[in-house]
């Protein structure tokens, strides 16, 4: 069998040794230690916010972030209907109630409309969210200049999951910087990887510092052991953050490999009956992934076009599927852009994420273009 060519595999820089070397030189085999505190100073700077709080997981950020803002049980939650479950299962550690929040055409990301629906009713129920947790889908800022308004004029802090947007920018402002407290993650399959990890990034000191105590199993500072609230093994090892930095070296070139990555598909499928994710005009997204649109009326379906990838041994997915749609989601609140259907819902259905990785050569790229424009044109 051809080697497999996957959706977005990691891309190893040739830094990451240097860095996970000099741990094993100095025995900081361990949780913490240098390259940690390294991490996070190199991530926030690059990012233009203060502070960064290395953990690990980007869901783990997403747990601290809400309990930083005090959410407990029954509390409200606002959060995008179409993410990754790691963006709103925090809700549910928390016992908090979440309420998903359709896209909008222009970005797929957080529908202004939708939420300002959503902030009128919970008003009515006399129970505002304690936060809103807007994502940046497959690498693209949300609009912010329309939805921060929105929440600034209720008194709703926003928790920014850029956790698939490292590097991208809106209006010259970096993603992971529109939030009280925002979140990236260093899984596999993002941009730039840990092997597995996150980051919180906030301009509150206070508040990262709360976050980095309930992260150490809210040990208090004490010679003994003593504890007075709950608290998580949520912070990253000094190994991962040594991968972490020599990743971090490379992610602008990573970037612009990603976007070449699309621009030939774009070139590619420019005659055939599919759209891209559009791309704000405001914002400069890092392409994570490529996703495309199957027009409605086309006979080619997003299913034979997976199966067909799959022949080849080349992975593909579909959109994420919308979490207002999931089993364990479907008794809590959602709120839609318009009053027909969820786009959510229409972009899931057509929708397919192609290979996107900064690795893959021309010939593993040509042959995921052969195979997607021999199934249009052969049937
Ligand atoms: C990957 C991802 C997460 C979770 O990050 P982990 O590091 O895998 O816990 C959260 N939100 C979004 C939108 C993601 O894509």
């Amino acid at each position: 069998m051809n080697k497999r060519i996957y959706l977005s595999p990691p891309h190893v820089s040739g830094y990451e040794m240097r860095y996970v070397q000099e741990a094993f030189d100095t025995n900081w085999i361990a949780p913490l230690g240098p390259n940690v505190t390294a991490f996070e100073e190199e991530l926030s700077e690059y990012v233009g916010v203060k502070h960064g709080l290395a953990l690990s997981s980007g869901t783990a950020g997403v747990h601290l972030a809400l309990r930083c803002l005090g959410v407990e049980q029954g509390d409200y939650v606002f959060c995008s209907s179409l993410t990754f479950a790691g963006s709103c299962n925090p809700i549910l550690y928390q016992k908090a109630i979440p309420v998903f929040i359709d896209s909008e055409p222009e970005s797929w990301n957080m529908s202004p409309t939708a939420l300002e629906k959503a902030l009128i009713w919970a008003k009515q129920e006399n129970k505002l969210p304690k936060a809103v947790i807007i994502v940046d889908l497959y690498g693209q800022s949300a609009d912010y200049e329309r939805l921060l308004p929105i929440c600034e004029h209720y008194g709703v802090p926003v928790i920014e999951d850029a956790a698939e947007a490292l590097g991208a920018s809106y209006r010259g402002k970096k993603c992971g910087t529109y939030g009280v407290y925002n979140i990236f993650s260093f899984n596999g399959n993002k941009i730039i990887t840990t092997s597995g990890g996150g980051m919180i990034l906030s301009n509150d000191h206070e508040g990262i510092e709360k976050m980095k105590f309930w992260a150490t199993q809210a040990r208090e500072p004490v010679r003994h052991y003593e504890h007075k609230e709950i608290g998580y093994n949520y912070r990253m090892s000094n190994i991962c953050a040594g991968i972490g930095r020599g990743q971090l070296a490379a992610l602008d070139k990573r970037i612009s490999e990603r976007k070449a990555v699309r621009q030939q598909y774009v070139e590619a499928f420019k005659n055939l009956p599919v759209e891209f994710m559009p791309i704000l005009q405001k914002g400069s997204p890092n392409y994570w992934l490529t996703v495309l649109t199957v027009q409605e009326n086309c006979r080619i379906r997003p299913e034979n076009i997976m199966v067909a990838l799959e022949e080849k041994n080349i992975e593909s997915r579909p959109i994420w599927k919308p979490m207002h749609l999931q089993p364990i989601y479907q008794p809590y609140p959602f709120f839609s852009h318009t009053n027909q259907g969820s786009l959510g819902e229409s972009l899931f259905m057509k929708g397919i994420c192609l290979p996107s990785g900064s690795s893959m050569t021309c010939s593993e790229l040509e042959k995921v273009i052969d195979t997607i424009m021999k199934i249009f044109h052969e049937g």
